[in-house]
């Protein structure tokens, strides 16, 4: 069952919407407070969010700002003022992936709901392991056992592309590429630091060199 979070501070909408979704099969909470909003939606337990503008504590485009600066992908769906221009373009630029004026009609944020819980892959992996490893894919935290590690967005993304492919060579070219989006070799040695990086993380033994090949987990 889809999980959605509704972040509004008038009562008697959040009420409704409330009502609403459970009737359509989605369970929800309702919270009224921004930075309640942004911790909850932080823990990654949401498949979708409806978010308000106008909020106690942070605005909607605050909790939408450090979502997307922490590469939370849950998908949003702002709720604006009637015929805000500016509300929808700063909506859409912060990463929402779509907008609603107020007053909308249930049914119209029923369909918006739909699609975008459709665009999102339903049965997506949300964690990788190998050995000790893995990776929370919503989180983005990284655990060796049961300690935390860091890892910066680019060394998750290097480690993510061993884990999804634990018994392939990946070769410099396929890793520039996929973590990078290279499509050419700029000539730096950025795969071989960031293994290296990893290494120091993980345990030299975390990834292997193939001599002429690449790298793969070991
Ligand atoms: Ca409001």
């Amino acid at each position: 069952m889809s999980n959605i979070l509704i972040v509004e501070d008038e009562t008697r909408i959040s009420s409704f919407v409330q009502k609403g979704l459970r009737a359509a099969g989605y369970a929800c909470s309702v919270s009224a407070d921004g930075a309640e909003a942004l911790a909850l939606a932080q823990t990654g337990q949401f498949d979708l969010i409806l978010l308000d503008i106008g909020l106690p504590t942070l605005d909607g485009y605050e909790i939408l700002r450090r979502l997307r600066v922490d590469d939370q992908i849950t998908p949003v769906i702002m709720l604006t003022a009637r015929n805000s221009v500016e509300d929808t373009v700063v909506s859409l630029d912060g990463g929402a992936n779509d907008y609603l004026a107020k007053p909308y009609k249930f049914d119209e944020l029923l369909a918006r709901i739909r699609i975008r819980l459709r665009d999102r892959p339903a049965a997506a992996i949300t964690e990788l392991r190998y050995g000790d490893i893995s990776l929370d894919l919503r989180t983005r935290r990284a655990m060796l056992g049961n300690a935390n590690v860091e890892l910066s967005p680019r060394e998750f993304a290097v480690a993510e592309e061993f884990l999804k492919n634990p018994d392939q060579v990946l070769s410099r070219g396929q890793l520039l590429s996929r973590v990078w989006g290279y499509d050419f070799d700029p000539g730096s040695n950025v795969v071989d630091v960031y293994i290296r990086y990893l290494r120091n993380k993980f345990g030299a033994d975390f990834i292997e060199t193939v001599r002429g090949a690449g790298y793969r987990l070991k």
